[in-house]
């Protein structure tokens, strides 16, 4: 499992190790064709700052030689706000009194058609807060079940499962799962996480392993970017990635690390902020240390970095996105659990990205290879 593998990595001497790099490491890194964790280390450290232009020529390179210049689009559609955890960032947290949404099975199917009417989406990411015993494993393989009459491409981004249940979720039509470890950091972790299931660092961080036994064809990886030093936990994802493809092999593997946005009223700060140049840096160097892993870029992001990034490294986005339960039909007015910044329509997204020479493509990698 993973965690144990974490036990044996210090957060604090890979900080220092990342300050330390310099720019004969960078250099060096640059040079390879395959790089080591050490080598990602350095491409993401302040040394490599002045090599901006030479990672995103390298990472712009590795993407078109792997994907092309098709970027696939998806739509995620939270099914629940209903969660039992206090995450201290997040407005569904459990001690937050407003009104819960599950959405019925009719309300499920009436999304999906609005969805439909939006693009022509064929890969939908189904979101829900983390409530088992109102919203669990059944009521999220079936809302799996009804949306293969819409789509082809189903992922869920749930609260972690058991092998068992992983495996009785592909049955219904599964293709993928994304979780965000939200941080590495354990010792700090519980700051942000104090209750619930999503207090247990080790249920969670060791869920990619549940996933990659169960045979789960694509793993979405993730850090929250504005808990911790940035560095450092992109850095613990990269181990985790490494690890991840050397005992599941099979597996696709996606990364996605959204930034917090500074609250405008009195809700959780970010304590860290990742300025556009440093997300520009990052996005190289991931590609660049992993030359077919897919980068995930969400509306989190405003218009100009996602359209700037999409000729550079990033290979999947979302696009008209509504994070509140039912918000494309049934509830458009309820409460978003963050606000997208990146708020053009879907034919927007598709219009901006051809005028960049992109291929926005509405299928997920495995059909559009096949
Ligand atoms: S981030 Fe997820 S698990 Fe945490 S409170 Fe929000 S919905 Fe619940």
């Amino acid at each position: 499992m993973f965690s144990d593998e974490l036990e044996k990595i210090s957060w604090d001497e890979t900080t220092q190790k990342i300050m330390n790099k310099t720019d004969n490491d960078v250099r060096r890194a640059l040079s390879k064709e395959r790089l080591s964790v050490d080598d990602f280390m350095a491409l993401i450290s302040p040394a490599a700052e002045p090599y901006l232009e030479v990672m995103a020529q390298l990472s712009q390179k590795y993407t078109m030689e792997r994907f092309g210049k098709t970027i696939s689009m998806f739509i995620p559609l939270y099914i629940t706000n209903s969660c039992t955890n206090s995450c201290v960032y997040c407005g569904f947290h459990i001690s937050n009194p407003m009104p819960r949404t599950i959405l019925t099975e009719e309300e499920i199917e009436n999304e999906y058609k609005a969805i439909k009417k939006l693009g022509p989406f064929e890969n939908i990411l189904l979101v829900t807060g983390e409530n088992p015993a109102v919203a669990g494993e059944k009521y999220i393989a079936r809302a799996v079940e009804i949306a293969r009459k819409y789509f082809s491409n189903i992922k869920i981004e749930v609260m972690p499962l058991s092998v068992e249940g992983y495996k009785y979720i592909a049955d219904q039509g599964m293709n993928g799962v994304i979780c965000f470890q939200e941080t590495y950091n354990k010792k700090n972790y519980n700051i942000y996480h104090p209750r619930g299931m999503k207090s247990k660092f080790d249920w969670r961080v060791n869920g990619f392993d549940r996933m990659g036994q169960a045979g789960v064809h694509s793993i979405g990886m993730g850090v929250l970017i504005g808990l911790e030093d940035w560095r450092t936990d992109v850095t613990m994802m990269a181990y985790h990635l490494r690890y991840l493809q050397k005992n599941y092999w099979q597996t696709k593997y996606s990364v996605n690390f959204p930034r917090m946005r500074p609250s405008e009223n009195d809700g959780f700060q970010p304590n860290v902020i990742m300025t556009d140049k440093e997300l520009a840096q990052l996005t190289f160097a991931y590609r660049i240390f992993d030359h077919d892993v897919d980068i995930s870029f969400s509306t989190r992001e405003p218009a100009y970095i996602r359209d700037n990034m999409a000729t550079l490294g990033v290979t999947t986005m979302s696009a008209e996105s509504k994070t509140e339960p039912g918000g494309y039909f049934s509830y458009p007015q309820t409460l978003e659990q963050f606000h997208v910044s990146d708020e053009r329509t879907a034919t927007e997204v598709e219009a901006a990205l051809k005028k960049l020479g992109r291929e926005p493509v509405w299928k997920d990698w495995d059909d559009i290879f096949n």
